[in-house]
């Protein structure tokens, strides 16, 4: 029996969110006596897909059609459908995006599996099978008992700690995996992928540097983006930044917009809504400045600064630059 865990790739490698779930699906594995093996689907650097043995997996599927190379939801759930079936695997692990849960979804409906998304701990195994879910946008958590022999968990974002200095496992072994692709999965496709501007991925950063209402206007932005630019960091916003054109959409954070779950997330006059806290507390560590001392978004921040962005940026970038 095997633990098998789907991969996302990024210009060829594997997104940092899906080594979580291959450090996740090697847990389990041992937990439950198997092998942790990947599936990535598209073009992929192989010098990369052997790094998930650095996390625990012991073999990659590699899907390399060319026709998988953009993101399709349907096809991947049905190769990764027979991934399964190849490997007797019994617990399928995603990591959870847009994409992940797509083919969660429908992976589990043709598998007659149970399926449990945004999970965030290792699951128990003494007496049936539950697992821990974020609730609520993540202000609760729920138990679930999976009674189906085949299992899919979807695993939130910074669930699983990862030590990059302690990683132990060796290479994976990487096999090619031929699936047989239906060209009705394929009656619309991808043509041609433009990416944004920004260079880091929003979804993907480490750390983020977001801005609100309080930021005044578009004009008022360098600040923020020096800061980020010195830290290293994704620039994201509140709604009514990108609704008011002051950044682009693809920057905006919350409930209707992006899910972000960086190590820091540093809010810059922002008040801290409830619909982009939504999408903010899976971060480590939030960091909010703000002038009003009764702001609500204090009251979710790790470390809080009352004071005027546009005199507090400014040092944090000179603070930041002092550090390299
Ligand atoms: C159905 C629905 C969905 C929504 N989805 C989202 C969503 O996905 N994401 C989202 O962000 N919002 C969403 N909203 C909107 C949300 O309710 C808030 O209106 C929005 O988040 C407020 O944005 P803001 O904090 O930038 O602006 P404001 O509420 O205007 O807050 C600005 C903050 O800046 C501070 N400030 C002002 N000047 C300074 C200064 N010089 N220095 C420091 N601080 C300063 C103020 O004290 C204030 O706290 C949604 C609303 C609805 C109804």
């Amino acid at each position: 029996m095997s633990v098998l865990i789907c991969v996302e790739l990024d210009n060829g490698s594997i997104k940092k969110t899906s080594l979580e779930a291959v450090a996740y699906g090697a847990q389990v594995a041992e937990k439950t006596g198997g092998q942790a093996v990947v599936i990535a689907f598209g073009k992929a650097d192989p010098a990369e897909l052997v790094k998930a043995g650095q996390y625990g997996a012991s073999k990659v599927l590699h899907a390399a059609d060319a026709r998988l190379e953009h993101e399709n939801s349907l096809a991947y759930a049905d190769a990764l459908v027979q991934a399964v079936q190849q490997e007797s695997s019994k617990i399928i692990i995603l990591s959870k995006s847009g994409l992940g849960d797509a083919i969660a979804a429908r992976a589990a409906a043709k598998l007659k599996a149970g399926i449990v998304s945004g999970v965030t701990a290792l699951p128990e195994t003494d007496g049936g099978f539950k697992v821990t879910r974020a609730i609520f946008t993540g202000k609760a958590f729920a138990t679930a008992e999976i009674r189906s022999e085949i299992k899919v968990l979807v695993i939130r974002k910074n669930a699983i700690e990862i030590d990059e200095t302690s990683l132990s496992g060796g290479d994976a072994t990487v096999e090619a995996f031929q699936p047989t692709l239906r060209d009705s999965d394929f009656t619309a496709t991808i043509v041609s992928v433009e990416k944004a501007d920004s260079e880091l991925s929003l979804t993907e950063a480490e750390i983020v540097v977001s801005g609100g209402r309080g930021m005044k206007g578009p004009e008022h932005w360098q600040p923020l983006i020096d800061l980020a630019k010195a830290l290293g960091a994704a620039t994201g916003c509140s709604k009514p930044v990108s609704d008011l054109d002051w950044r682009p959409h693809h920057e905006h954070i919350g409930q209707t917009g992006i899910k972000v779950a960086p190590n820091l997330y540093i809010a810059c006059g922002i008040s801290g809504a409830i619909q982009h806290l939504a999408g903010v507390n899976g971060s480590k560590c939030i960091v909010v400045i703000n002038k009003d001392p009764e702001a609500p978004f204090f009251k979710a921040a790790d470390y809080g600064i009352v004071g005027d962005v546009f005199e507090i940026l400014p040092r944090l970038t000179e603070a930041a630059k002092s550090l390299k």
